[in-house]
């Protein structure tokens, strides 16, 4: 079978999850230090070590199949690359901000006024689509300390917590766009190499889901096993089991994480008792 080369951050914030969620993925790879790259012992693929901002270009080219990166990344290359799936890490936003100070009354405030940022790309878009005439000023990095020296009147970054953004005086105005990571793909791959990456997003999506649900087992009187199972939603229904104790059932189901804090008051008013709340490996839909 041909390899699939697959491009991941070769250090930085994304470096660790993407080769955790290979891991979780069953794909083995050589330890040791990282090197340019890298061969999986028991999956046809093979694992590039490379800097974020690069990925869509080698993707582009063929250099890599596939690659895991920001999407604000992927925004801003603007590469005839195809994106196939979120990956649920590195979240962010990419926001505008001002000084703290200055009073905002909405988008025109930008208007004929100077902004910097590391993606004048997106934010040029950004501004054209609003009939914005603002000047961009690219810089590479420590974008928020533009308007304090003097650079620009506000800038465009990546904010997550939005204490950077504190620290320097400024206040977040607008969400231009979020991101987080996902898995591109060259637009035109060989059969094989398809076939390969289709293995791989099966196994992503199992992974994924699996971080998603939660399996949930408790016991109840049977006569709320009906009201109960209406409240689990379950992959098809519920498993419901009788308990040794005459007069009451185990039921089993999935559901999902942020579902679980809604639904287990209801549980909990519906008779429900011994509620075990268990992580799930994997799951195929
Ligand atoms: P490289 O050396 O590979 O170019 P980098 O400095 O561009 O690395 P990182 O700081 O490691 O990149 O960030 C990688 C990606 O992580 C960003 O492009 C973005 O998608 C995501 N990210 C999530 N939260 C943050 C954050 N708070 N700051 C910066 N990036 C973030
Ligand atoms: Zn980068």
């Amino acid at each position: 079978m041909s390899k699939l080369k697959i491009a991941i951050q070769k250090s930085g914030r994304l470096s660790e999850k993407s080769l955790e969620l290979l891991k979780e993925c069953g794909i083995k790879l050589s330890n040791g230090d990282r090197k340019l790259k890298t061969t999986a012992f028991n999956f046809p693929l093979e694992v590039l070590f490379l800097r974020d901002d690069d990925i869509p270009q080698y993707v582009e080219q063929g250099v890599a199949d596939i690659g895991i990166l920001g999407e604000n990344e992927v925004l801003e290359k603007d590469k005839q690359v195809k994106v196939i799936e979120k990956l649920g890490f590195a979240g962010c936003k990419l926001s505008l901000a001002i000084p703290k100070d200055e009073y905002y009354n909405g988008l025109t405030y930008f208007n004929q006024k100077k902004v910097a940022t590391s993606y004048p790309k997106i934010l040029d878009r950004f501004f054209k689509s609003q009939n914005l005439n603002v000047e961009i000023e690219t810089i590479g990095g420590s974008v928020e300390i533009a308007p304090g020296i003097g650079l620009a009147d506000g800038i465009f970054d990546i904010v997550s917590t939005g204490s950077t953004l504190l620290m320097n005086g400024l206040k977040e105005v607008e969400v231009v766009t979020e991101s987080e990571a996902v898995l591109i793909s060259n637009p035109i791959l060989a059969a094989e190499k398809n076939a390969v990456l289709e293995k791989l997003l099966f196994r992503i999506r199992a992974v994924r889901n699996a971080a998603e649900n939660k399996y949930i087992l408790l016991n109840a009187p049977n006569e709320s096993v009906a009201a109960i199972s209406a409240i689990l939603p379950g992959m098809k229904s519920p498993t419901i089991l009788p308990l040794a104790q005459p007069g009451w059932s185990s039921i089993h189901s999935v559901v999902k994480e942020d579902q679980f804090w809604d639904i287990i008051d209801q549980l909990k008013s519906k008779g429900a008792q011994g509620i075990l709340v268990v992580p799930i490996e994997k799951m195929i839909l």
